[in-house]
């Protein structure tokens, strides 16, 4: 049998006779910060991203990680249904789980099938308009009930200097969300020194309210130093050596420049505690 290798995403060919295989980096079974509700996160492997700030370099090779199908995640996703309510469900990480957009499609579009509600997170570099591409990422916008997107940075020539990738397909994609209304969650990471700028952020904010009509909700994630380990495990130099976390006073600022009390509308989800 052969097997389908997802080497390069974007121009690579699925074999319609064997199911697409998910490289798998890690599973979370009780999940309560990547979506609403308690969730079965799946972090994907592989991401072309550099962000100086990134916590998970462990994720970005593709093509390595356990190889899994979809049937084989939902059966033991399954296990954990009691618990998902009715908000709860699956989401896929990373990595980038687009660079795994096959994948996507044959999971999410089972989960459906079993009443399973699916959500993206996305750092959205793998969009783009052109095809084959294009039409899978809008049969996976079917199957996909609310995205997680970062926006790194609002200017794209800061947006390469922290990540390596311009943002024009990032605002892009979310352009393309706000046109289908597919909702939704905006985080933004706060980073001293590199994302912590009032013009910046006020940028951000005023940018988030173009989009307001499918933003459920706004999220200021302060950076931590929580991956500076895996750095010294892979041999990487690390990028932000001296930076300490944002303080209270910082991230607070931060929530009222993006005006993240005005983008409540998770509150209304079922059940929403
Ligand atoms: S997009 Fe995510 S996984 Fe990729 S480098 Fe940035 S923080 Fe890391």
């Amino acid at each position: 049998m052969e097997i389908y290798k997802q080497t390069n995403p974007a121009t690579a060919v699925l074999d319609k006779t064997t199911p697409p295989i998910g490289y798998v980096h890690s599973i979370e079974t009780f999940g309560s910060v990547d979506g609403p509700g308690i969730r079965y996160v799946l972090f994907l492997q592989g991401c072309r991203m550099r962000c100086q700030f990134c916590h998970n370099p462990d994720t970005w090779n593709t093509g390595v990680g356990d190889e899994m199908t979809a049937d084989q995640i939902l059966a033991d996703a399954e296990k954990y249904k009691a618990f998902w309510g009715k908000q709860g469900g699956i989401t896929t990480s990373g990595g980038e789980a687009l660079l795994q957009i096959d994948f996507l499609i044959d999971l999410f579009k089972k989960a459906h099938a079993k009443g399973i509600r699916t959500c993206l997170d996305t750092c959205g570099q793998p969009f783009t308009r052109q095809q084959p591409w294009f039409d899978k990422f809008e049969e996976l916008m079917r199957y996909t009930d609310i995205s997680l997107v970062d926006i790194k940075q609002i200017n794209p020539r800061e947006h390469k200097r922290l990540t390596g990738w311009s943002n024009e397909n990032i605002f892009d994609m979310l352009q393309y969300m706000l046109d289908h209304n597919k909702h939704v969650w905006i985080r933004h990471v706060l980073v001293p020194q590199r994302t912590d700028y009032d013009n910046q952020l006020i940028q951000i904010g005023n940018y988030i309210k173009t989009i307001a009509p499918i933003v459920d909700k706004v999220e200021v994630l302060p950076y931590h130093t929580m991956g500076v380990n895996k750095y010294e495990g892979l041999g990487l130099k690390y990028p932000l050596e001296g930076i300490e976390p944002p303080t209270a006073a910082r991230v607070k600022n931060a929530e009222h420049l993006l005006h993240t009390a005005d983008y409540q509308r998770y509150r209304d989800y079922p059940n929403y505690k």
